[in-house]
């Protein structure tokens, strides 16, 4: 036999599903006679890609691990004292491996479909309550995308909360020693929207100015002070003058908390709760507030509720607040968030509990404490304020280089500042480090070390009386029952049990593209070269994440057919908040900064109304066609309209509606005609991937949703990133960060916190093109188109199917129309509740058009799998057929009952008039690995009326009376 030495898998083949047999099976089912018959029936002739994608050869999974720790090593993990937000941290290994590490975490979606997902709710409503008892307040999200973003939209929130008598004031006074970060943040968000930003020290904040409406602190502050703000808060609220804090988890178990200062927001990152730093991400971001601002808190909020047997289960609350129903009336576009992140967090609050995070942060406060007092012996001057975590040393310019000099030698980093060092602590940090600290200060001082078993000795907490934390935290159970390694195994293991992910079966979710997330993508993530640099680490220790980056910008720049490439948006929606940035200054820079109005079809995604609001745009509305195409008519009769004002267009291509539509270039033009500009939506980017681009199409700005085209996994509802490509025109404008030089020569101020925001996920997308290859992701576009065409083949003559391609073809998507169940009273809900029953995620609901379900298969599904998938939903469309033909009852059947729980076919007597085995095992297949849901349908309704947010003991909930 002979050998062939280059038969080694390639990466391509256990990326894509489908095999060469299957392929030829397909296409005859959906009769095509060949892949390129069917891609030249989907995507229109004119703007197909002329060349192959300019991509390096595609590596194998092992040569590639192999090269790319070769770049990892040239980033250098230096101990990290430099703070501002991100420390360094311990992630326990039990949640290292199970949680960060696991694909039954990281696959899974947002927890849109609760009764599937009780697993990472319960660990989001811990999160929220660990962010609620440490801040004081009464409500918290379940994460923004860091603490920026947290703090912008805090000022936005304030904004539209404040009171009748500040009805007019636009002024928020911001004190000068917030994080710089936080502050450009502000700047950029605070401009468009017309607010006006003063930055100041506090002496100099007027409380009686009728035009301010909020204050925002930080604390402790950046440099490292804490003080008591209660009296300032005090003085606020008689002045009808809005607070919001930025704060620190770690510092808050020692610390009188925000909520009793007072405050009405307290934002800031849960990053040293076990999540590495990650050169700048990602990291939850939380947000935490009042009561009565309930309605106005941007973000998810995981809420408690009852199953339809009255049991206790979670779902996400008060969803009219999110810009999928505000759409233009939205203050916020937060989609995407940092659910991973949130989960981590949270189980490292249960695994050391009120106790262990307390001494963690007795450590940390005590080493800081320690260097302060050993430092002013050794004869600095060390800022006598009260600190947490981090000390200020005053230096002049020339001893600051000095230590600088001595610390690098000795693989430190400190923050250098205009006249001071600050040295920020963290749990990683022990006595050794102390000594290594001083040691450098004494060297600089030409004086001898000291020795510190003395001081060691005589360490005390000593905190201002007003500032040590009094109440409690952290009483509830969950926080005080895990601490052993077993234990908490357990219970990881327990939530990570009630949630479907990708690990269970396909996630067909239109518009969210899950697809395979390879191991091989995922290991770089937890390598220290990756996941322990600090974000304003010195350029020269970081050179990996540079080429990196270089890299990684080229190959996007290449895929979109753009000339520039900003990896700084965290989100698809920030993405899409950064390129109309960009656009806005694009026209302001060109003497046109009137041009406000955003053309934006009824038929988008509810974060392009809502992020163009925010650029401070104008929305008007164009009409789609009874086909979801946009009208062209109504598109050109408003650019006439708007011609002096036009800004741009925002369009999905292909559409949300799962259609390359042929007029695009005559869309783009139309816009360009009138002076506008367009930016094309990359949700749908897996079905253009190497067959044409938004370059190609005439658009100018992009985003990705790395996230949803280019393998991030979902995390149960982030992290995510959403890079935007630009047009030579646009590249001069890209984001830039206050610290590190990011972006254009005529940036716009940070769209996130860290100036290549959550650079941590950047390997995995990285990982996906070097191993495929430009013919491999051409490739996987049309296994994608492929698939989803082979699914809307089945589904034919069972199901309606909405808006296919001129010559009847669905694009990477297609919509299935539920509506007509209606009529015996069958809801696109309880379809998609019963696919649970088959161990199915149901496809996308309701989105973009209410009453259907949007079907997106991925290329990396195998024809095996979606005809199980398929075989589920024709399954369920003849047991709808027995509701139509009178065979099952209207009310007691088996869609309305969705989903069956183990509990109910086990316990108690049956009185349904359907079997058990109908119930649960619908079909041959779902006995192979039954899925079980933990809870029975979720009544929303009663959890809104009645909203609890935090953990709650588990009796009050428990009364299983209406148990069938
Ligand atoms: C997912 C999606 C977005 C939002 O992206 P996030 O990453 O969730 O912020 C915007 N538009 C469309 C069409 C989407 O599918």
């Amino acid at each position: 036999m002979q050998i062939n030495l280059s038969n080694a898998v390639k990466f391509e083949s256990r990326h894509n599903g489908p095999t060469e047999a299957e392929i030829a099976e397909m296409l005859e089912k959906i009769g095509a006679s060949s892949l390129e018959e069917l891609i030249n029936q989907t995507v229109p002739e004119s703007i197909q890609l002329t060349r192959p994608l300019d991509l390096p050869k595609a590596k194998l999974e092992s040569e590639f691990l192999a090269d790319f720790k070769v770049l990892a090593s040239k980033n250098k993990v230096f101990k990290s004292f430099i703070g501002l937000g991100y420390y360094d941290t311990i992630v326990p290994g039990v949640i290292l491996r199970n949680v960060l590490e696991n694909p039954g975490w990281y696959t899974a979606y947002t927890p849109y479909q609760a009764e599937i997902a009780q697993g990472r709710l319960e660990a989001l409503i811990n999160f929220q309550t660990v962010v609620m008892e440490l801040t004081g307040m009464e409500l918290a999200n379940a994460s923004l995308l860091d603490e920026g973003t947290a703090a912008a939209e805090a000022m936005t929130m304030l904004h539209a909360v404040k009171p009748r008598e500040k009805k007019n004031a636009n002024r928020y006074f911001v004190d000068e020693k917030v994080f710089p970060q936080t502050k450009a943040l502000l700047v950029t968000r605070a401009e468009p929207i017309g607010i006006e930003l003063v930055f100041g020290p506090i002496s100099s904040l007027d409380l009686t100015d009728p035009e301010l409406y909020g204050v925002m602190f930080q604390y402790p502050n950046g440099d490292g002070a804490i003080s008591d703000y209660s009296s300032i808060v005090a003085a606020a609220k008689e002045n009808k003058v809005l607070t919001a804090f930025a704060s620190d988890l770690l510092a808050l178990t020692l610390l009188t908390s925000p909520g009793e200062m007072g405050a009405d927001v307290v934002v800031g990152s849960a990053q040293r709760f076990g999540v590495p730093m990650g050169y700048g991400g990602p990291h939850a971001g939380f947000f935490a507030t009042k009561e009565e601002f309930k309605r106005q808190i941007p973000g998810r909020i995981i809420g408690v509720s009852i199953d339809r047997a009255g049991n206790k289960a979670y779902r996400m609350a008060l969803q009219t607040r999110e810009q999928h129903i505000k759409r233009e009336k939205a203050t916020s576009n937060i989609c995407t968030a940092q659910v991973l992140l949130s989960v981590m967090a949270s189980f490292y609050a249960v695994y050391h509990g009120p106790k262990g995070l307390k001494n963690i942060a007795l450590r940390a406060h005590g080493l800081a404490k320690l260097t302060a007092t050993a430092l002013s012996k050794v004869g600095l001057n060390v800022a006598d304020h009260a600190f947490f975590d981090t000390i200020q040393i005053k230096m002049n310019e020339v001893s600051r280089e000095r230590v600088r000099g001595l610390a690098l030698g000795a693989n430190i980093n400190f923050r250098y500042e205009a006249d001071s060092i600050f040295i920020s602590f963290d749990e990683t940090k022990s006595l050794e480090d102390v000594k290594s600290i001083v040691n450098i200060f004494a060297t600089e001082e030409g004086k001898h070390t000291l020795t510190l078993d003395k001081l060691v000795e005589g360490l005390q907490l000593e905190l201002p009386a007003a500032l040590a934390r009094k109440s409690d935290y952290l009483t509830h159970p969950v926080f005080n029952n895990y601490h052993s390694e077993h234990e908490m195994l357990r219970y990881i293991k327990r939530l990570e049990n009630k949630d479907l992910s990708l690990v269970h079966s396909m996630i067909s979710l239109g518009s969210c593209t899950m697809k395979l997330n390879a191991t091989a993508e995922m290991i770089p993530v937890t390598w220290p070269e990756f996941s322990q640099l600090h974000p304003f680490a010195p350029m020269d220790q970081t050179l990996g994440y540079q080429e990196l980056f270089t890299n990684l910008r080229t190959w996007l720049t290449e895929i979109t057919g753009f000339a520039d490439t900003s990896l700084q948006p965290n989100s698809g929606a920030q993405g899409e908040y950064a390129g109309l940035m960009v656009i806005r200054a694009f026209h302001m820079n060109r003497g046109e900064g009137h041009r406000d109005v955003a053309l934006i079809p009824t038929s988008a995604h509810g974060t392009n109304p809502a992020s163009a609001v925010m650029a401070g745009m104008k929305v008007v509305l164009v009409k789609c066609d009874e086909k979801g195409n946009i009208d062209i008519e109504d598109l050109k009769s408003k650019a006439t309209e708007h011609k002096d004002d036009l800004s741009c267009l925002m369009v999905t291509y292909p559409s949300t509606h799962g259609v390359f539509e042929e007029a695009i270039q005559e869309i783009c033009a139309t816009i360009h005609q009138y002076g506008g500009q367009v930016y094309m939506d990359g949700a749908n980017m897996n079905a253009q991937v190497g067959l044409t681009s938004p370059g190609r199409i005439g658009a100018d700005v992009c985003h990705l949703n790395l996230h949803k085209t280019f393998c991030i996994p979902h995390g149960g509802g982030g992290p995510g990133m959403g890079p935007i490509c630009v047009a030579s025109h646009l590249a001069p404008f890209l984001p830039g960060n206050p610290l590190v030089k990011t972006g254009g020569e005529l940036a716009v101020s940070s769209i996130s916190s860290a100036p290549y925001g959550s650079a941590s996920i950047l390997p995995i997308s990285y990982a996906y093109i070097a191993m495929m290859g430009g013919d491999g992701l051409t490739n996987a576009t049309k296994m994608a188109i492929l698939n989803a065409n082979y699914i809307k083949e089945r589904l034919a003559g069972h199901y309606p199917i909405l808006y296919t391609g001129s010559k009847g073809r669905a694009a990477h998507e297609m919509i299935v129309d539920c509506r007509a169940f209606k009529e015996v009273g069958v809801e696109v809900e309880d379809i998609a509740k019963r696919l649970m029953d088959y161990g199915y995620h149901a496809p996308t609901v309701s989105f973009p058009v209410a009453g259907t379900l949007m079907i997106e298969p991925t290329e990396s599904e195998t024809k095996a799998e979606l005809d199980k998938f398929c075989d589920a939903l024709l399954s369920i469309r003849e047991e709808i057929r027995e509701i139509e033909e009178g065979k099952a009852d209207r009310v007691e059947n088996v869609l309305k009952n969705a989903p069956h729980t183990a509990k109910m076919v086990l316990t108690g007597e049956w009185t349904m008039p359907y079997s058990r085995e109908k119930a649960v095992f619908p079909i041959a297949f779902v006995k192979e690995g039954k899925f079980w849901p933990t809870v029975r349908r979720i009544d929303s309704a009663y959890g809104d009326r009645n909203l609890v947010c935090s953990c709650i003991p588990v009796e009050e909930y428990a009364t299983e009376t209406e148990l069938a």
